[in-house]
């Protein structure tokens, strides 16, 4: 059971097999004997899980069962919960309780979930790798000297490991599915502006969306249908997103007719040739069940990194200035007067990365060099936009690698904060033009799981699970997990 997906729990759960509260003790005692060697979790409260649990049997016992019901679920430490401490992994939110819950929360714990507690994170979501967190670097289950990517590496780590079957990572360059490909699992991004963002704590506003993180296609369809929706309390989300059947998205059992995209720009050397060899071998097998691989191109793609690390930090330095000393989270000892308190708190509160992108962020801003940097970066993310819809007038969906390496050693890229925004640079272009985008292992490389990345228009999710299912369901690759921690690899 503990490997089994999303779906496959709650058919065990709706035949009576099992009950939540089963479920919920096998994934905490799992918690409780990987935990320390990965630190996937940053809090867990063992006994609110139990009676979640124990409260969803209760509603199945008297109700029709909810989409999620019993069904456990971690979130990264970035979503808002009035259960328990959010501190986005940083010291300046350090024991800081939210005073209510994110909409996606409140969505997940009216669909029946079980909220397992919040997972590792790169502070402020800022990071390739989760070794930004103020709560000490999370481990990759497939090898414990390697990253589980970030920034919602505690999540890819925890569903790698089956400390959990699944969880809520967030997304503004790759974070969901960048720690999704090298932890072997699925995640997806969805389309901007499909996901409230409310309660989230933002980094960048323009670009982050939350979304799942599971073992299979289906799973993050389920976890999608229960999470999306207009929320009035958040402006960007967009009022009528068209409706999706998720889950009949994910019936598609071949491709044929299918025309997928195989951007050149995404094929280059410098990347691993083992992934790229895994790739390409992935887009050979969708060949065979039926799909056409048509050769496109999106010139822009190689500004894209550029771009988003002027548009990222600007966002992330106007929305960090809140974190001040005065309203919440870390406030210095005896400051000497208004301007020391700020500064202080914030120099003792804040970590290197999350300085740099203030920093970054705020001269990209100032005046003189606003139309130079942000203004040049909003103008690249609309060339961006135009590539990619040029090519979905040929093609229903891109196919790429997630990453262009797999997992690396801890502490390998720490120094050289430019090799490590790399990691990105085959996800931060869909950010960039607010498109879905899905991970799914499609193999291994060096001996690590290696992500496919599906790319769809806009509002296109059924798409990109439709093309993920089908690939899912002609291969094994999500049956592997790690050995070490009880899986078959
Ligand atoms: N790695 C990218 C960054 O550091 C993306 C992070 C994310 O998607 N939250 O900004």
């Amino acid at each position: 059971m503990p490997f089994s997906s999303l779906s496959e729990i709650q058919n065990r759960l709706s035949s009576g097999e099992t009950t939540a509260v089963e479920v919920a003790r096998l994934y905490l005692d799992r918690i409780a004997s990987f935990n320390d060697e990965l630190n996937a979790f940053v809090h867990i409260d063992p006994a609110h899980v139990l009676a979640q649990a124990q409260a969803s049997d209760k509603y199945r016992s008297e109700h029709d069962a909810r989409p999620l019901e019993g069904l456990p679920i971690a979130v990264k430490d970035i979503f808002c919960t009035q259960d328990g401490p959010t501190q986005c992994c940083s010291n300046i939110l350090k024991d800081f309780h939210a005073p209510y819950d994110a909409e996606v929360i409140t969505k997940l714990k009216e669909a029946g979930a079980v909220l397992v507690g919040k997972t590792n994170m790169d502070e402020f979501a800022m990071g390739s790798s989760t070794e930004t967190s103020a709560f000490g670097v999370c481990r990759n289950p497939w090898d414990t000297e390697r990253i589980p990517g970030g920034s919602s590496g505690g999540s890819a780590a925890a569903v790698a490991a089956a400390l959990t079957p699944a969880a809520l990572g967030t997304d503004t360059g790759g974070s969901i599915r960048q720690p999704a490909a090298v932890t072997g699992i699925t995640g997806l991004k969805p389309t901007y502006g499909r996901v409230s963002r409310r309660g989230i704590i933002a980094f960048a506003s323009s670009l982050d969306q939350a979304g799942p993180m599971t073992r299979t296609v289906k799973d993050c369809a389920m976890i999608t249908g229960a999470i999306v929706g207009h929320d009035p309390r958040d402006a960007t989300s967009v009022a009528d997103a068209p409706a999706i059947d998720w889950l009949a998205a994910c019936e598609s059992r071949d491709m044929k007719g299918l025309k997928i995209g195989k951007p050149k720009e995404y094929f280059v050397d410098g990347m691993d040739a083992e992934v790229r060899a895994s790739v390409e071998a992935a887009l050979k097998k969708c060949e065979e069940l039926g799909a056409e691989i048509i050769d496109i191109s999106l010139p822009n793609t190689e500004h894209a990194v550029a771009a988003y690390y002027v548009i990222a930090p600007s966002e992330a330095s106007a929305n960090l200035s809140r974190y001040d000393g005065v309203r919440f989270g870390h406030r210095c000892d005896n400051p000497e007067d208004l301007l020391d308190m700020y500064t202080r708190s914030r120099d003792e509160g804040f970590g290197s990365e999350v300085k740099r992108r203030i920093l970054t962020g705020a001269f990209a801003l100032s005046s003189g060099y606003y139309d130079a940097y942000y203004l040049k970066a909003q103008q690249v993310r609309t060339l961006v936009q135009q590539d990619f819809t040029a090519a979905f007038e040929q093609v229903d969906v891109i196919a790429t690698p997630t990453s262009p390496i797999t997992a690396f050693k801890l502490g390998e890229k720490t120094d050289d904060p430019l090799t490590m925004y790399l990691s990105d640079i085959f996800t931060i272009a869909v950010n960039l033009a607010g498109l879905p985008g899905l991970s799914q292992p499609c193999g291994f490389a060096n001996n690590l799981p290696v992500g496919l990345q599906w790319i769809g228009p806009a509002w296109r999710e059924d798409s990109v699970l439709s093309a993920a299912a089908a690939y899912e369901a002609a291969t094994e690759w999500t049956t592997r997990s790690p050995a070490a921690f009880g899986g078959e690899s």
